[in-house]
């Protein structure tokens, strides 16, 4: 690991400064904000991260989870993974995010991971995690060592010809389908964003994942009203303390035996957290059946572009799609 200044924000406004006169200052040099710390000290470590300066956000008043006036839930960037996860509000309305988070790492590990901080969450690569090896994410213009390497774990959605990486996260998936949005704040004020235009696809800039400009801090996710059941599915190799191979995110709603409002999204395939339209449009207004399922499940994956080693992911993806719906009918 490499020294670094550490600077503790007593405020927003003192985060965003230092974040953005730190950035400046370093001509460039990496500012990060810490909170859990349970992904960004782990890259530090491996020296994959090197940021100049620390900026501590702990003792920020992000982590409270609170009804909005429009009915939805707002939950603050520094909530941790199992408050959220054992939130009565989330249990009830929102079963898909707490299903999520407790199907990701281990109880310590969620008492520590922040929401802001999974929203963030690196890839898990074993290349981009091994600076002995290229990797166009990690330091722009290496190659990408995946490509023709080990690639079971990685996508097979959205990727392209400079990186074949996934989003580890399960809480994103849950977010994606959740439709929720994400609050920031900078420099150059607040915003909101969408979280579906929140994360970027690699194209030739694999570096850049998310639309977060320099100094910019998440502050809160914000949650729509509920609009049906929900429910999480993940498959991967053991049953705990291990990233998706696949995994869904459903909500849905049944209404006089018809699908309606469903929302659908795909974790362990995709570049990033994979909302899929595709899908939606052949559930919308038909029966709960069968054949409707593996027919949305068709559409998710057509255009699944498999690498040397995860050819298997394609129907493993759908498979997991179909079984999610299946059980959301049961939920709905
Ligand atoms: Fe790096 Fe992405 Fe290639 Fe992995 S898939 S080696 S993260 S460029």
């Amino acid at each position: 690991m490499e020294a670094f200044e550490y600077i503790r924000a007593e405020s927003l406004g003192a985060a965003v400064v230092s974040g953005s006169k730190s950035a400046t200052a370093q001509q460039g040099a990496s500012v990060r904000f810490v909170a859990g710390g349970t992904n960004l000290i782990d890259m530090m470590k491996l020296n994959v991260e090197r940021p100049k300066v620390i900026v501590d956000i702990n003792a920020l008043p992000l982590d409270t989870i609170v009804p909005t006036p429009a009915g939805g839930l707002r939950i603050g960037a520094l909530a941790r993974n199992s408050d959220v996860a054992h939130h009565p509000a989330v249990q009830k309305d929102y079963a898909v995010l707490s299903q999520a988070l407790l199907s990701g790492a281990s109880p310590q590990l969620r008492n520590m991971a922040t929401t802001g901080g999974n929203l963030l969450q690196r890839t898990r690569c074993v290349y981009f995690r091994d600076t002995a090896h290229g990797c166009n994410k990690r330091e722009p213009g290496t190659g990408c060592s995946a490509i023709g390497g080990h690639n079971r774990m990685l996508a097979i959605l959205g990727t392209s010809d400079s990186c074949i990486a996934t989003n580890p996260s399960d809480q994103n998936v849950a977010l994606t389908a959740l439709e929720a949005t994400v609050e920031l704040r900078g420099p150059k004020g607040e915003r909101s964003v969408p979280i579906h235009d929140f994360y970027l696809l690699p194209g030739t800039t694999p570096q850049r994942e998310t639309v977060l400009e320099p100094g910019e801090i998440v502050t809160a996710v914000t949650l729509p009203p509920p609009v049906g059941a929900s429910l999480y599915l993940k498959l991967r190799d053991r049953a705990a303390y291990e990233f998706a191979l696949a995994s869904a995110a459903i909500v849905m709603k049944l209404d006089g035996g018809r699908i309606r409002g469903v929302r659908v999204a795909m974790g362990g395939v995709g570049a990033k957290p994979w909302r899929s339209l595709e899908a939606e449009k052949e559930l919308q207004g038909k029966a709960p059946d069968a054949a409707t399922f593996r027919r949305a499940a068709e559409a998710a994956l057509k255009d699944a572009r498999p690498q040397s080693e995860n050819g298997f992911k394609v129907e493993l993806a759908r498979r997991c799609l179909v079984r999610a719906l299946t059980l959301s009918t049961r939920a709905a």
